[in-house]
This record gives structure tokens, C-alpha cells and sequence, in this order.
């Protein structure tokens, strides 16, 4: 939500990996587009939240099911939240125009002065694209100067809490591509492997990643309008601003709950200023600006759990590493044997507790695959 360009129009802001259409285009979409509106869906239910549209009656219904305890919720959670009654749109293509579709990484939008929300159909994270929807159209004029990069992360935020069977995997996309922004998160993979009788440990260090992603500069992040950040998520499907603007937002509700990082708003609005200045961000986050501050920023967020959930999301690469690793060392010519053998781990840099990769289903499909073996 972008409450800078609030008073020149409306503002559709994106979910997940999307953004806000800037808004300057979309007031001349408004004008000379304003014939062709896209329609809404056709079935529709009322719910105490407002309403949904669907194209079935039956996902209209599911998605207010959902919805409607999604709101009190959030509302709950987070203070400055506004009362004001939602639409919601479920649609096959994700358009406020029609013929004019956004991206298919956008995975919602919402339009801030409409209080309406577009996702899409069959979304199997709908209700996670929701939440974040959600948190733009409901957070109040007390929000106003929270910079674009850190709206988008407290949406995510918002959704990884209230979601909790997406929330984990949420938490570790946004911190691998929020590591991506500064040279990528460095782990460890190592296996056990014999030679005439004695055992080895073989090291090797890997960067993981979910796809290249350019270099962010915190200070210039936060002070990224939100229509900024919309072009740049808009054309870019990494999620590099999105990853920098959890984990920031994460850290200081971490630290200070949602409270916190509201009175940060509430600061900056009593001194008369636009946007929360970066160096206020970054001290409630106990961050620097540096690459360094934010992969151990990345790094702490990251515990048991997440290292597990994180070696599920890039199990692809990480097996085609590993295989590539385990065929240069000469290693085990089963690939079978070496998974039950080689006691093969994978740990994060400082940290005692690695994860076993032979006991991850993930791991195990994409390793055989990348040796060149079906599945089993
Ligand atoms: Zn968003």
C-alpha cells in the first residue's frame, strides 16, 4: 500500500512477488481505459468482512470461509488496521483492466481505495496471498510513512504468522532471496567417504539460491517510493526487495512485535517526515547496511526447522551439486549405497546442527534424478 499517492488516485499494490502499479500510469490507465474495466466475476457471497467474487459460487464461498478469519485476525495482530468492509476477486487471470493481466508471478493485488483484492483461481497459497493482501488494504493512515521495501515485508510477515501451514516455507523464500541481494547464503555440504579402509569427511561450500538476483544497498532500499518497488517486482520475479523487506521487518517485530515497527511509523510522522529514515530501520532491526550484516542477519533467522525447509527448497540444486561432488571425489558408484552410507549433511557456516539430506524425501527424488536414475 502506497499511502504517498493515496490522495492522486487509486492504488492497486501487489502481493507476494508483485507490486504496485505506478501511479502516475495507472491514472492515465483510469482515463483512457475507463470503458473497460474488467468484469467482475460472476458469483458473489457476502461475508461479515464484505464480499467475494468468484467465477463458482463454491470458491467464492472457500475463499470467504477463509477471509473471514483471516481479518479479525490481522486486525487483532497488528495495530492501526483500519474497519472498513473488502471486496475480494478471485480471477482466472489477475487484471483490474481487461485484456491488461498482470505477470504470473504476481500472485495477488490489492487496490487500496477501492478496498478490493484480486487473487487468483485455484491458488493452492491463496490463503497466504490473502493475509497479504490483506495487511495493504487494512493498514490505516498511521502507517503512511512506512518506506515501500519494508510494507511489502510487513505484509509477509503478517501472512507467514497467520498462514501457518505456509509460514515456515515463506520465512526461508524470503531469507534465501533476501541473501541473494548480498552475494547469496553460504552452506556447507559434506559426506563421509572411505578410502583403503579409512573414513573421510569431504567439505565443500555451496551458495544457494532460488536465482540470480542484483545487489540491493539497504540505505537506497527504504528509500524506494512504493511505485519504485512495484517496477522493479513487476519485471523481476527473483524477489530480491521482497526478501530485504521481510527480513528487516521481521527482525524489528521480532525485537519490538508489530508495535514496534508501527511506532517507528508514528516517530517519523511526528517529526514531519516523509518516510522512516533508513538509519531508524536499521538500528530497530540491529542491522548495518553492510552485505555482511545482512547474510548474519539472514543467518539467525534461520534455525533447525528453517535449515531443513530450506535444504526442501533448493533440494534440486543441492543434489546436482552433491551428485557433481560425490563423481569428482570418485566416490560411491551406487548412488543408492551413497545415500544410505555417506552420512551426507548440509550446515550453515558457525552453526553445530546440520541437516541429515538422506532423510528428506525432496533431497532423495532429486539426488537419483541428477545421478541419472529415475525415481524409486
Ligand atoms: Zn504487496
Amino acid at each position: 500500500m502506497f499511502h504517498s499517492s493515496r490522495a492522486s488516485g487509486r492504488r492497486p499494490s501487489a502481493g507476494y512477488n508483485g507490486a504496485v502499479l505506478r501511479p502516475a500510469i495507472l491514472l492515465g490507465l483510469v482515463l483512457v481505459l475507463s470503458a473497460c474495466r474488467a468484469n467482475a466475476p460472476v458469483a458473489a457471497v457476502t461475508a461479515p468482512f464484505g464480499s467475494v467474487r468468484a467465477e463458482t459460487l463454491a470458491e467464492a464461498q472457500q475463499v470467504a470461509a477463509r477471509a473471514a478469519e483471516l481479518v479479525p485476525t490481522i486486525r487483532s495482530a497488528v495495530p492501526g488496521m483500519l474497519d472498513r468492509p473488502i471486496e475480494i476477486w478471485v480471477q482466472r487471470q489477475l487484471e483490474i483492466f481487461e485484456g491488461e493481466p498482470y505477470a504470473d508471478h504476481i500472485a495477488g493485488m490489492a487496490d487500496f481505495e477501492e478496498a478490493r483484492i484480486h487473487v487468483r483461481t485455484g491458488d493452492e497459497r491463496v490463503a497466504l496471498h490473502l493475509a497479504h493482501e490483506l495487511v495493504h488494504v487494512l493498514a490505516g493512515p498511521t502507517w503512511a510513512t512506512l518506506p515501500g521495501v519494508l510494507e511489502e515485508g510487513l505484509c509477509d510477515v503478517v501472512a507467514a504468522a497467520v498462514v501457518p501451514e505456509h509460514g515456515l516455507e515463506q520465512h526461508v523464500k524470503r531469507l534465501v532471496e533476501a541473501a541473494a541481494t548480498a552475494g547469496g547464503l553460504s552452506a556447507i555440504v559434506s559426506f563421509r567417504q572411505w578410502r583403503g579402509g579409512d573414513a573421510y569427511r569431504i567439505r565443500a561450500e555451496v551458495r544457494l539460491s532460488l536465482g540470480d538476483v542484483t545487489p540491493i544497498n539497504l540505505n537506497r532500499a527504504f528509500q524506494l517510493s512504493a511505485s519504485e518497488v512495484f517496477a522493479k517486482a513487476a519485471g523481476d520475479s527473483s524477489g530480491g526487495l521482497y526478501g530485504v523487506g521481510y527480513l528487516v521487518a521481521h527482525r524489528i517485530v521480532e525485537r519490538q512485535g508489530f508495535a514496534g515497527l508501527h511506532r517507528l511509523c508514528l516517530a517519523a510522522t511526528e517529526r514531519g517526515l516523509e518516510r522512516v529514515p533508513a538509519a531508524d530501520i536499521l538500528a530497530a532491526a540491529a542491522m548495518n547496511a553492510s552485505p555482511d550484516s545482512l547474510r548474519g542477519a539472514v543467518v539467525d533467522s534461520i534455525g533447525d526447522d528453517e535449515l531443513e525447509e530450506l535444504a526442501r527448497l533448493v533440494a534440486k540444486d543441492l543434489a546436482i551439486a552433491t551428485v557433481k561432488l560425490c563423481k569428482d571425489m570418485g566416490g560411491e558408484d551406487r548412488p543408492t549405497a551413497f545415500l544410505e552410507r555417506a552420512d551426507l549433511e548440509l550446515r550453515l557456516p558457525h552453526r553445530a546442527r546440520p541437516v541429515k539430506l538422506a532423510r528428506l524425501r525432496e533431497f532423495r527424488e532429486e539426488f537419483l534424478r541428477a545421478w541419472g536414475i529415475e525415481e524409486i
